[in-house]
This record gives C-alpha cells, sequence and structure tokens, in this order.
C-alpha cells in the first residue's frame, strides 16, 4: 500500500522552465503526528497529529499573495450518476471557498505575512468554467498546463495575476505523472504573455480513496469530493505563501507550510451529522439571511508562526489561529 505521505505532492514550473520539486520531509512529519495519536493524546479523531514544535519555515525574499482569488476548472465529467462527479459535488467545493476567506483557518497564513507583503487571510472566488476533455482523459504535467492556458486565453477567466487557478478533475480523468501513486495535487506558476499564473491540479480521489481521501464516510456523503476540498486548502495556502514555488516560505527540507501538517487533522475534531469526522463547518444562508444547510468538513492542518513574548519564532500546525490575539488550535 502507498503511504499517503508519499502520495503528497509536487510544484512543477510548466509554461517555463519545466522543473520538479518533492517534498521529502513529510514523512517524518506523519510519523510524529501518528505517534503523538496513538501514544498521548486521549482525544478522539483520525490523525491528530503532533501538538509540539514543528521545524521552523523560512522566507525566501520573493512574492506572497496577499488575497487570493481563486478560479476553478472543472475538467473531465461532472455530470455523473456516480455520486460523486455530479453537481452536489462541485457545490461542496464551492461551499468551502466561498467560507474560508477571512475564517480561523485560512487566517494561519496570515501568521507568514512579512514586512511588506501582508497576507490577508481572505480568499476572494472569482468564477469558473468548465473544460470537458480537450487534452483527453489522461492528462500530463504537460496539458495541465494546457488546459488553464485554454481557460485564459479563451476568455472563459481573466488573466490574473493574484489568481490560483485550480484544475479539478473527474474520477474518469488519469494525471500520468503519478496522481494516486505519487501525489494527490500539485501546485506550479508559469508565465503566460507577461502574467505569472499560479495554478493547482487537485485529482479526483474517487480514483483512490485510500491515498487520497482521510475518510470513507465523510462529511458531506461524498468522500472523494471531501477529500479533494482539504487538498484544495492545501494547495491554496502554499500558492497564497509560494506562489513561484521555493522562493516564498519553505523550510530546510523545500516542505511548504502545508506540506508540513499534511495528513494530520487535529485535535478539535468532532462527528458530524452522518457521523463522520469533522473539524471545521459554517452555515449557510440565503440571500436574506435565512438558515439553507449546514456543512462540515475535515481540513487538514497548515503551519502556523507564532511570535514569544522574547521574539522567538515557533512553529506549530493548526487548524485555526486568531490574528488579534495570536493564538491557535493545535
Ligand atoms: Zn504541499
Amino acid at each position: 500500500m502507498i503511504h499517503k505521505a508519499e502520495l503528497e505532492q509536487k510544484a512543477l514550473n510548466l509554461f517555463s522552465s519545466p522543473k520538479i520539486f518533492r517534498s521529502r520531509s513529510l514523512l517524518a512529519a506523519l510519523a510524529i503526528g501518528v505517534l503523538s495519536a496513538v501514544g498521548v493524546n486521549a482525544q478522539p479523531g483520525i490523525r491528530l497529529g503532533a501538538i509540539t514544535p514543528i521545524s521552523p519555515l523560512y522566507y525566501h525574499k520573493g512574492p506572497l499573495i496577499s488575497t487570493p482569488t481563486v478560479y476553478l476548472i472543472w475538467y473531465g465529467n461532472w455530470q455523473q450518476t456516480n455520486r460523486i462527479d455530479n453537481a452536489d459535488g462541485q457545490q461542496i467545493v464551492r461551499d468551502f471557498l466561498n467560507a474560508i476567506g477571512g475564517s480561523p483557518y485560512f487566517a494561519i497564513n496570515s501568521s507568514l505575512s512579512t514586512g511588506s507583503n501582508v497576507i490577508t487571510g481572505n480568499v476572494a472566488f472569482g468564477g469558473e468554467t468548465t473544460d470537458t476533455g480537450s487534452q483527453g482523459k489522461i492528462l500530463t504535467d504537460l496539458k495541465v498546463g494546457r488546459v488553464v492556458t485554454n481557460a485564459i486565453v479563451s476568455g472563459a477567466l481573466p488573466s490574473d495575476p493574484s489568481g490560483v487557478y485550480f484544475v479539478l478533475t473527474s474520477s474518469d480523468i488519469v494525471e500520468a505523472s503519478g496522481f494516486c501513486t505519487r501525489f494527490c495535487g500539485f501546485h506550479s506558476h508559469g508565465v503566460l504573455s507577461g502574467t505569472n499564473i499560479k495554478y493547482a491540479f487537485v485529482g479526483n480521489p474517487g480514483r483512490c480513496l485510500r491515498g487520497c481521501a482521510p475518510q470513507v464516510l465523510s462529511p458531506n456523503g461524498n468522500a472523494a469530493v471531501d477529500g479533494m476540498v482539504s487538498i484544495i486548502a492545501h494547495e491554496l495556502s502554499e500558492a497564497t505563501t509560494d506562489p513561484d514555488g521555493r522562493t516564498g516560505w519553505y523550510d530546510l527540507r523545500h516542505s511548504e507550510n502545508a506540506d508540513k501538517c499534511a495528513w494530520t487533522y487535529g485535535r478539535h475534531q468532532y462527528r458530524a451529522a452522518n457521523g463522520a469526522w469533522a473539524n471545521m463547518g459554517w452555515d449557510y444562508l440565503d440571500g436574506n439571511g435565512a438558515f439553507l444547510y449546514h456543512r462540515d468538513f475535515l481540513i487538514q492542518r497548515n503551519t502556523v508562526r507564532v511570535i514569544t513574548k522574547t521574539g522567538m519564532q515557533v512553529n506549530y500546525c493548526a487548524t485555526s489561529y486568531d490574528p488579534v490575539t495570536k493564538t491557535y488550535l493545535p
């Protein structure tokens, strides 16, 4: 069986000179988390992860995204009868992305603001488009780049230097460079007509639930798409704090902020209404403020940077952060 930590992510540069980064530090991080969950912690949940400090991230003087604007490209067939790749599945993704801007979860990234680069913790939603398969059912890294390029060049999505363009594939789509065997998603960037475009691939865990989803019974009753949402959160956090790949925040082992906490879900898990594990949720309201429905999510943790009273910087894995009190939940 493939260890989940090996399935994490990579960053590559497609439009210009291709190069592949892979993080090697995730195994160590996960091992600590598993030990902690088994040995120390008595709270319920899956893959709680460490509460002790983790090795620090360092800033490498490159750009950060102050407030990312998310664009979605639904690739493949999202109108299937498999109970995964359908309109309800798409709405799970939209609802999460509409909720995380300004949330205690995405505020974790604001702890990596620097003097001249303020990360607001907000997220804008820029729009979405569909590509039913212009590059076929077997994608390569190059073809993922082409999907993004086509969406912008065709005018379906605007060209936005603060954008993060997500290629979200249906479960009948392969990413031959290693989706399900080497990674579950990756983020990258490239220059298109003079604009630095940040984008991410997130594959459909319906192809490999055991590899790319944390649980088979999931809060919104769609384990594949619920798993996808956690990977989207991971890649969006990394695209915000290291948009050009190894020029922003990463550690001595070249792990980015979300890599360091990947596949751990923290100490504040609870059971969603259907019994699945969750660690955050929101009420969804109609235009008049009336309650429509509630959704829960199980989202992997992310690195928070805390400055101690003596000025030391200490890093932890967290599920939420309060930038006012500078406190976090592990
Ligand atoms: Zn990552």
